[in-house]
C-alpha cells in the first residue's frame, strides 16, 4: 500500500501541476464519447493502452468484460449503460477482452466452482461463448482454445449489448458504434472484431479497411 500512497503524493506534486488546466476544466463537467468496457484484470490499463487523458474514456470493468442481457437481475452494467447513453450521449462502446483472462480460464475449468461461487454464477453470462467455441473449434486446445473462447465472449457480449433499448435505438440510427477488441498483454497487440468477416483483425489492418470503406461511401 505504501507504493499507492507514494503514487498519490507524486501525482499531486509532480503530475497535477503540469495539467492543472485540464483538471480544473474536468472539475466542472465530463464529456467522454467512448465507453470502454473491459475485464477487472490488473494488467489492463485502458487509459495507458489508448493513451487517453482523463475525461476521454467512460470506463466499466467487471470480471470477464461481461454485459448481462437487458432485463436480467445483475443491474450494475445496465446502470452504467443507461447513464452512458442517456446522460453522456456516448458515441462508441468498446468491449475489450484480453489474453490469459482468469474469467475465461474459470469458464473452461469445470472443477473451479467451489472456490468462487459468485464468480461462477456471474460467468453464466459467458456460457454462450464456451458453447460456441466448443462446436466451432473442436480441434483447439490450451492457449488456442482460451483465445477462441475469449474472442467468442467479446462477440457474445456485443450481442448482449444490442438487447438494451438505449443501445438498440442509437445503433439503428447510425449514431452509435460497437467495437469488440482482443488485447494481448504480452505483446500489446490489439485485434478488432470484423462482423462482416466474423473474425478478428489486427487493429491497424481493421482501421485501414474501415477508412477505405468510408472513402468509397461505405460504413
Ligand atoms: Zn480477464
Amino acid at each position: 500500500m505504501d507504493q499507492i500512497i507514494e503514487g498519490v503524493v507524486q501525482f499531486q506534486e509532480q503530475v497535477y501541476p503540469t495539467q492543472r488546466e485540464l483538471f480544473q476544466r474536468l472539475a466542472k463537467r465530463q464529456e467522454p464519447k467512448v465507453l470502454f468496457l473491459t475485464c477487472a484484470d490488473s494488467r489492463i490499463d485502458p487509459t495507458l493502452l489508448t493513451q487517453s487523458p482523463p475525461g476521454r474514456l467512460f470506463i466499466c470493468r467487471n470480471i470477464g468484460n461481461i454485459v448481462p442481457p437487458h432485463g436480467t437481475l445483475d443491474g450494475e452494467v445496465a446502470t452504467i449503460m443507461e447513464y452512458a447513453l442517456e446522460v453522456l450521449d456516448i458515441e462508441h462502446i468498446v468491449i475489450c477482452g484480453h489474453s490469459d483472462c482468469g474469467a475465461i480460464k474459470a469458464l473452461l475449468d469445470p472443477n473451479g466452482d467451489l472456490k468462487a461461487p459468485a464468480v461462477t454464477a456471474w460467468l453464466r453470462y459467458a456460457e454462450a461463448a464456451r458453447r460456441i467455441a466448443a462446436v466451432m473449434y473442436e480441434d483447439k486446445k490450451g492457449l488456442e482454445l482460451l483465445r477462441a473462447v475469449t474472442e467468442q465472449n467479446v462477440v457474445a457480449q456485443l450481442n448482449n449489448l444490442r438487447t438494451y433499448p438505449e443501445v438498440a435505438a442509437p445503433l439503428a440510427a447510425g449514431k452509435l458504434g460497437l467495437h469488440g477488441w482482443y488485447y494481448d498483454i504480452g505483446t500489446a497487440g490489439v485485434d478488432v472484431y470484423d462482423g462482416s468477416r466474423n473474425s478478428f483483425l489486427p487493429l491497424r489492418e481493421w482501421a485501414t479497411s474501415v477508412h477505405r470503406a468510408k472513402a468509397h461511401g461505405g460504413r
